[in-house]
């Protein structure tokens, strides 16, 4: 197929997520022909006639960009790509993940409302939520491997259920699907945080999610060289039902209602926007997304089956491995088991000379980048919450995550037999 043709996507193999990303911008026509989108860096956009300037603020005029806080061709050519990655309506982009996350709650919930969160979340989307409870909001935290659970919580006033894909550190997966049919059944809004697995490995949409969360500086942009996050409307949400969207916003398709309200008040207002520049480290990184995410899912999956082998290895978590408590649903949803793992020590005194001992694993924060990161959990990351918190949430002091870079097995295999003899 010639990658001139105008739009080469309808015709791509469905699945081919890297031809549609590689050839997005030369097909949607980039300026001189360019094949790579170029960083568009004008804040500020003026117009022929008055007409159309004021058509872009009452929304008669479309497709037009008029100051770069709600956007750029830059941003907007990103959010094209994620859109079609997680096979969405459209997406709008935000400064980081938090930024995405937190425009969803700021801009979706009220005072009053019950929102039913995952009690497997990220670190600091577990304090935005404290933050959300004392602006007014009801947040009732569940274990969301058991669809009961969040069946059990629910309210009369309850909008939303927010849950991750794989938890960071535990990699507990949530009962995605039973949850989809509870909040279709409901009328709730179904947010899925897929930044673990990315639309490579796994479509939110599949399992009925309205919005899907993209921390974009993890795996789709994979490079640890830029922050970034979307927010996906799959088209699957019936707008018209959600009580908490501004009459201004209540015009026209109905079907672009959520996303409005989200670019107006999360970007217009809050100011949460995401740089043309690291909109384009971010697509560039995306390119590769679906061979970087087959090739950490391989190598991950191989040290997950030896580290269950090794004697100083008293545990693995891994969503892949048969031993993981959701292997069944794991298996059927997702095409992979990510990058991420944890394993836990027999003898935690030793933890911190068995990674003082690696060679190429780098001693870090962070997630999802090319190299491979390992961080010791409880006196970290989970250090805050004190020795009583973590004994419930099962974070032991030997306790190790891993970030699974593109090293070979047989490198990485290597450095940590020779850190644990
Ligand atoms: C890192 C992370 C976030 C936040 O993303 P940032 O881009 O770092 O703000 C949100 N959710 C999950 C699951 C993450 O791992």
């Amino acid at each position: 197929m010639s990658p001139s043709e105008p739009t080469p996507a309808d015709s791509a193999d469905p699945v081919d997520i890297t031809a549609r990303l590689v050839h997005a911008d030369f097909a949607a026509g980039a300026e001189h022909g360019a094949v790579h989108k170029p960083i568009h860096t004008s804040v500020q956009y003026g117009f022929a006639r008055t007409a159309d300037l004021v058509g872009t603020f009452q929304g008669t005029v479309k497709g037009t960009f008029n100051y770069a806080r709600q956007g750029t061709p830059s941003t907007q050519s990103l959010e094209a790509k994620v859109t079609q990655l997680e096979a969405g309506l459209g997406t709008v982009s935000f400064a980081t993940g938090m930024a995405a996350i937190a425009a969803v709650f700021m801009t979706l919930l009220r005072a009053g409302d019950h929102l039913i969160a995952s009690r497997y979340v990220f670190g600091n989307t577990n304090s935005l939520l404290l933050t959300l409870q004392d602006l007014g909001v009801q947040v009732s935290m569940v274990d969301v491997t058991d669809a009961g659970q969040v069946a059990a919580a629910a309210r009369g006033n309850t909008r939303m259920v927010f849950l991750e894909t794989i938890a960071n550190p535990g990699t507990q997966v949530p009962d995605l699907r039973a949850i989809g049919t509870l909040c279709a059944q409901h009328g709730w809004l179904y947010v899925v945080d897929n930044t673990v697995t990315s639309p490579a490995l796994f479509q939110p949409k599949g399992v009925g999610a309205g919005l899907v969360i993209n921390s974009l500086t993890k795996t789709i942009g994979g490079h640890g060289n830029a922050l970034g996050g979307a927010v996906t409307d799959t088209g699957l949400f019936d707008w018209e039902r959600y009580p908490n969207l501004f009459d201004a916003y209540r015009r026209g398709d109905a079907r672009q209602w959520g996303l409005t309200q989200l670019r107006k008040k999360g970007l217009r207002d809050m100011g949460g926007t995401l740089s043309s520049d690291s909109a384009h480290r971010l697509a560039t990184g995306a390119e590769t997304l679906a061979l970087r995410q087959a090739q950490t899912s391989a190598t991950a999956l191989a040290l997950a089956h030896w580290f269950e082998q090794h004697p100083a290895v008293a545990r693995v978590a891994y969503p892949m491995l048969a031993s993981h408590p959701q292997y069944a649903w794991v298996t059927e949803l997702f095409a992979g088991g990510s990058w991420l793992m944890s394993f836990e020590l027999r003898d935690a005194s030793r933890l911190e000379s068995v990674l003082d001992r690696l060679q190429w694993v780098i001693r870090a924060t962070g997630l999802a980048d090319t190299r491979s990161l390992v961080i010791p959990v409880a006196s970290t990351i989970f250090w805050e919450a004190g020795p009583a918190k973590r004994a419930e949430m099962g974070i032991a002091d030997g306790l190790i995550r891993l970030s699974v870079g593109l090293e070979s097995l047989a490198t990485l295999q290597a450095d940590w037999a020779q850190a644990l003899s």
